[in-house]
């Protein structure tokens, strides 16, 4: 299936943080990595990942940029006042940043393309019978990802 654009508003959970979307998501995925775990307080995170420019933060002063592990990490912009994902950053070359954007932030979800799959499944705590493909370890989840981004800013034609 082609993904397709989107033009959306998104927020956080409490409604303080908030952000436009205006470009074609790259991908979709499902992460059970512990600390998606730890701040999403669910058994796994349900992100779409941008180009950076599709997206821009509205509220920049209600979200604080963290990063929880060493490079190359995503910058996890966190909501001020509910404490969950606003949306993340990560630079992967100096002219190609993405946006992680959780899918639970966007008003509109039937226009987001299906997940490619479940990473870090070896830290999964709810079993899935989705279907997709389900990859464990650090390594091999981060190489999945990097495939199927990769595949698909070849097939949109990203220009940073
Ligand atoms: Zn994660
Ligand atoms: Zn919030």
């Amino acid at each position: 299936m082609e993904n397709t654009p989107i033009i959306q508003q998104g927020r956080c959970t409490c409604g303080q943080s908030s952000f436009s979307v205006d470009g074609t998501p790259l991908i979709r995925f499902i992460c059970h990595c512990r600390i998606c775990q730890d701040l999403y307080q669910k058994p796994f995170a349900d992100v779409v990942i941008f180009p950076e420019k599709a997206v821009k933060l509205q509220t920049t002063e209600s979200v604080e940029f963290k990063k929880f592990r060493a490079p190359p990490a995503v910058n996890r912009g966190i909501c001020k006042s509910c404490k969950k994902p606003v949306l993340g950053l990560m630079s992967v070359a100096p002219f190609t940043r993405f946006a992680f954007v959780p899918a639970m932030n966007l008003a509109d979800l039937t226009q987001l393309p299906e997940a490619v799959g479940h990473v870090f499944y070896h830290r999964h705590v709810q079993e899935m019978y989705d279907g997709l493909p389900k990859v464990s370890g650090y390594v091999s989840s981060q190489l999945f990802l990097s495939q199927k981004i990769f595949k698909s800013l070849i097939q949109y034609n990203f220009s940073a």
